[in-house]
């Protein structure tokens, strides 16, 4: 630690009027309502018990015949917290017993179908609610809180310290009451004073089409309860969308993968599609391939906060038949004999297993 002469500025024999004047000048350019820093709180520290020890005759003498420096009447450490409101954060008055409630999340599981035009679910919440028998006071049917007799309602104690900087006043949060300037003396039997209780609240949600997983629903005030009549927090629904054994989401588009016999790609068909909101009735061209994609418009799932919708592509698969009577081979043996012009395997340019998670059935 610096020599407190040093700290001050003056000399080994400076006179209590300068010392006192150095530390004016000082304590004007350090004081933390004119210096906020931590380096400025530091040094003013230093200073005040620099002037603590040398402002007292004996304590100087003390000092200067390499004596311990014991701490005089009051700390500067009480000076210092005084300066900066005890630590209590600049609050004036009591605080409310008031406090928001939490904020709540809930996950809800949704089908794909429900996806598509949106759905309403009833949530279950375990939540806090208001307490009916005091209405959020805390205090029981028929009293109320009573001005704090410690600090007279105000929820803290003001204590006055003597420094050389004139008289401070110290303040800090009332012990009696905790800040909060009155006091509960007869609690609320069924919250116990908090004013609230432990609920099974069902909130009716409208999820709107084109939810997908992860997406957070916020509902404003449906959260908890705050204590002490406080506001309720909010509710957010994160909303996760279960996989459908045959349709794949593909951003606003459904994909889903059709099996058709090779005489259906031979010849062409008309077809039923039980897709998720309703039969599509499909026309599969003439000389069909697999991997051939037929865009069905506007079947898709409805965009998130419009009316539009996706597409649904069924990607068409043909089926090699594997099971053939003795006269269809024959009839097939016919038809290979006369198609003996036509190229053998050849390697395709085509990714293998491109469609291959969207294989599914179709009851057909
Ligand atoms: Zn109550």
């Amino acid at each position: 630690m610096a020599d407190h002469y040093e700290t001050l500025g003056v000399s080994q024999d400076a006179s209590q009027d300068e010392i006192k004047k150095a530390y004016r000048k000082l304590a004007r350019k350090l004081h933390p309502d004119v210096n906020p820093s931590a380096e400025a709180g530091e040094k003013f520290k230093d200073v005040t018990a620099a002037y603590d020890t040398l402002s007292d005759p004996q304590r100087r003498k003390q000092y200067d015949m390499g004596g311990q420096d014991a701490a005089g009447g009051f700390g500067f450490g009480d000076i210092f917290d005084a300066f900066f409101g005890g630590g209590q954060g600049g609050g004036r008055g009591p605080r409310s017993r008031a406090q928001r409630g939490q904020d709540a999340l809930v996950r809800i599981d949704l089908d794909l179908d429900e996806v598509i035009f949106g759905t309403h679910r009833d949530v279950q919440v375990a939540t806090a609610a208001r307490c009916e028998d005091c209405a959020g006071s805390g205090a029981a049917p028929g009293t109320s809180p009573v001005t704090c007799a410690d600090c007279g309602g105000s929820g803290e104690v003001r204590r006055q310290v003597r420094s050389i900087l004139g008289p401070v006043i110290s303040t800090s949060p009332c012990a009696a009451c905790q800040g909060f300037g009155t006091v509960i003396e007869h609690a609320c039997e069924t919250c116990h004073g908090q004013g609230r209780v432990r609920a099974q609240a069902t909130i009716p949600v409208d999820i709107p089409a084109g939810v997908d997983s992860g997406l957070r629903l916020h509902l404003p005030g449906q959260g908890e309860a705050g204590p002490g009549g406080g506001p309720n927090g909010d509710l957010y629904l994160e909303v996760r969308v279960r996989e459908h054994e045959v349709f794949v989401r593909n951003g606003d588009d459904l994909e889903c993968l059709l099996e058709i016999s090779m005489i259906d790609a031979v010849f062409g068909t008309n077809t039923t599609l039980p897709a998720l909101d309703g039969d599509i009735e499909l026309e599969i061209p003439v000389g069909a391939q697999s991997g051939d994609v037929l865009t069905v418009r506007g079947r898709g799932i409805t965009r998130l906060r419009s009316t539009q919708r996706g597409d649904l592509e069924v990607t068409l698969q043909v089926r090699t038949p594997t099971k053939l009577d003795h006269k269809q081979k024959e009839l097939l043996q016919q038809f290979a004999e006369r198609s003996k012009h036509e190229a053998g395997p050849e390697l395709s340019r085509e990714k293998p297993g491109l469609f291959s998670k969207l294989r599914g059935k179709f009851g057909r």
